[in-house]
């Protein structure tokens, strides 16, 4: 496979990888995704995390044309700001698996779309999604999807007992180094992976929840700029209009199988000097407020 240029933002009108998105985006409706409940048996599920994105960067990205995929696929050009129920990847999806996604910017309650079954939940209303199960991954596999996760960061290696906590959940997992923080092909080998999976490995009237952990963006996101040798929140904009590059395949192989409800988000943000605090695990602005868009196509 030839090498890609990572930093370089691509001219819309020179690329004809995004000739061909605008066309098929022309043919399929995008709607917003309000009664999960009624798209079961139809819609496939499509979750990515785009693991440390933080909201500020995700915009800024958006306002420097960084992102033109992600332009096409948001409403109103702008991610929505949200507020994650944790504040690292572990917590994070642990609470996103439980029915938990980020939570909207403004006083609620808030009704999800998903839910685990439990009394007295006061975000549970007549459009939620109610499973039986701990978690909405068996809960989707008890509906009779195929679920699979693709990692990620360390939390989904699966190379010790805490690295194989959320990979279990599904019925199909995988991680190895071309997937992980480390490689400079993580996205293009992340989704090649999903739509390989999609439309060879499962049969075409089995739904499918397909869950991906997008490790580019978290630390060291700096190997997606030339000449940057530490992270910064300009290097985590050239790391997501790399993974920007990748939506179009993924999306549109994904919709050829069958119409997808798509959940993309940010499961926390990361501080770069903010106060002094650089990481996160931390309860600051920048770790707490997260982009997310959710849509069905
Ligand atoms: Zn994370």
């Amino acid at each position: 496979m030839p090498s890609m240029s990572n930093s370089i933002p691509q001219n819309a009108a020179e690329d004809p990888e995004r000739e061909k998105f605008r066309s098929f985006l022309s043919h399929h409706v995008i709607s917003p995704l309000t009664k999960p409940r009624e798209l079961i048996a139809t819609h496939d599920v499509l979750m990515i995390t785009l693991d440390a994105l933080r909201y500020d960067v995700a915009q800024d990205a958006l306002a420097a044309g960084m992102t033109p995929n992600f332009e096409d696929i948001l409403p109103g050009s702008s991610w929505e700001l949200r507020q994650t129920p944790g504040n690292f990847t572990y917590s994070a999806h642990q609470a996103f698996f439980a029915g938990f996604l980020p939570t909207p910017d403004s006083p609620g309650p808030h009704a999800r779309l998903f839910a685990a079954k439990f009394s007295g939940s006061e975000t549970t209303d007549e459009d939620t999604l109610v499973f039986e199960s701990a978690d909405i991954v068996s809960g989707f596999a008890s509906l009779g999807y195929h679920t699979v996760c693709i990692g990620g960061v360390g939390f989904f290696n699966k190379q010790n007992p805490l690295g194989c906590v959320l990979p279990s959940l599904f019925a199909e997992s995988h991680w190895d180094e071309s997937l992980s923080v480390t490689s400079r092909n993580s996205t293009a080998n992340q989704f090649s992976l999903a739509v390989d999976i999609a439309n060879h490995s499962v049969a075409a009237d089995k739904r499918l929840f397909t869950f991906i952990n997008v490790s580019a963006l978290h630390q060291p996101n700096c190997i997606f700029s030339q000449n940057a040798t530490e992270d910064t929140k300009q290097t985590q904009m050239e790391a997501l209009a790399y993974v920007d590059r990748h939506i179009p395949m993924l999306l549109s192989r994904l919709r050829h199988r069958a119409p997808l409800i798509v959940l993309i988000f940010s499961d926390h943000g990361t501080a770069y000097g903010e106060d002094g605090y650089v990481g996160h695990r931390i309860n600051h602005e920048t770790v707490l407020t997260v982009p997310y868009i959710d849509f069905v196509i």
